[in-house]
């Protein structure tokens, strides 16, 4: 049964509403499926359309090591949140790679369960360049799935992109070292800005038709209006339906089902057989009415919304005498069940009406 036709229970302790399949829904009636955790507002990488030079110099402030959340704190909000649904857990930053001893708090995650009695689903978006040392620890630590963010096949725009000159090559060899390792269908997402790096779109996607296997997916994300620092403006988007048909007049293709709710991605296949690219449609299609996501920051923060001004501080109820398992899990349901956030299908009105946005750095993407 879908959870957006499954009948409500009432469920007095944590006092919201739940469908018979243990979805929590909030007051757009969509489940709570997939918490993504940001583990450091840290990046060794300085891409402009998230942490631009100009605003994230040497004199900018990170969060204080006291302030993140430790491991077992993660952990406690994932296994809360599993226990109202939620089936994905993705590890996210600032830049993942660089939180210290990650592959131990992968552990500590793969070993909740979710409300089937199943291990979560357990994911990471990375830069990739850290990533063809720490591959192998994290797949053996009970990582399942791999995102890693590439915005150009060209060493001169993707240095530009990433402002700290870091080369392609490494990312790639990243990509290579975690297929070693044993991720299956690893995602690679690029991030299109018109007149910046769309001229790169059809190289990287020759790149992983041609090579890989069509093992590797890639996805083209347009540019969002993330943060209130990133200098968006609306024609820097290159509308998805745009890009495609750029791709398809190459290489035809044909669209895909989803795979699951909540997908972020609109699939399609290459008609030859060279494999599968998505598009994540954000600006042009926005996909609020699906959206089954919140996200907590390093320092334990829940935002509901990635354009949320605001998020909701659980750290008290981590760190106080007070907070046990039952009040967090009632807290997180209780935020779930008020949430009716619809960014993105709202954007020209919400961009003046709520011009506060967290960075997207500190969210997680
Ligand atoms: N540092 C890691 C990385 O880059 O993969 C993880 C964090 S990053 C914030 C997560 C994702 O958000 C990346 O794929 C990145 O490209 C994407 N992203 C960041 N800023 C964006 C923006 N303004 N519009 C669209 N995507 C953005
Ligand atoms: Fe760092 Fe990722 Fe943001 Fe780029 S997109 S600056 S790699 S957090
Ligand atoms: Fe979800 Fe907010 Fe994005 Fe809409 S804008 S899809 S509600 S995160």
């Amino acid at each position: 049964m879908d959870a957006r036709t499954a009948p409500l229970l009432w469920i007095p302790r944590a006092g919201v509403a739940r469908s018979t399949d243990g979805a929590l829904r909030d007051r757009r009636q969509r489940p709570w499926r997939d918490l993504r955790i940001s583990l450091t507002d840290r990046c060794n990488f300085r891409c402009s359309y998230c942490m631009p030079r100009s605003r994230f110099g040497p004199g900018h402030r990170f969060l204080p090591q006291a302030q993140l959340l430790n491991f077992e704190e993660i952990a406690q909000v994932g296994r809360q949140a599993l226990a109202l649904g939620v089936r994905t857990l993705r590890l996210t930053g600032g830049e993942p790679l660089l939180r210290r001893d990650l592959a131990r708090l992968i552990g500590q995650l793969a070993a909740l369960r979710t409300l089937e009695g199943t291990p979560p689903d357990l994911a990471l978006t990375t830069n990739g360049s850290l990533l063809a040392d720490q591959a192998v620890a994290l797949r053996e630590a009970g990582l399942n799935r791999l995102t890693v963010s590439l915005d150009a096949l060209d060493d001169a725009v993707f240095q530009r992109m990433n402002d700290v000159g870091f080369p392609v090559a490494e990312v790639l060899r990243g990509l290579e070292a975690a297929q070693r390792a044993g991720f299956e269908r690893i995602k690679v997402n690029m991030v299109v800005r018109r007149g910046v790096n769309d001229g790169e779109a059809l190289a990287l996607a020759e790149h992983f038709r041609e090579n890989y296997g069509g093992a590797l997916v890639l996805r083209f994300i347009e540019f969002m209006d993330a943060g209130c620092h990133n200098g968006w403006k609306m024609d820097e988007v290159l509308p998805s339906d745009e890009l495609r048909a750029r791709i398809a007049a190459r290489w035809p293709l044909l669209p895909l089902p989803a795979t699951r709710g909540g997908e972020t991605a609109q699939r399609w296949r290459y008609t030859d057989g060279a494999g599968e690219i998505g598009f994540i449609s954000s600006v042009s299609h926005a996909f609020c009415g699906d959206c089954t996501r919140a996200r907590l920051t390093a320092d334990g923060r829940l935002f509901t919304c990635l354009f949320a001004p605001q998020g909701h501080d659980l750290r008290p109820l981590l760190r106080g005498a007070q907070g046990g398992e039952a009040e967090l899990r009632g807290r997180l349901a209780a935020i779930w069940a008020g949430r009716s956030d619809a960014y993105s299908e709202q954007r020209e009105a919400l961009r003046l009406l709520q011009p506060e946005r967290a960075d997207m750095h500190v969210l997680g993407g």
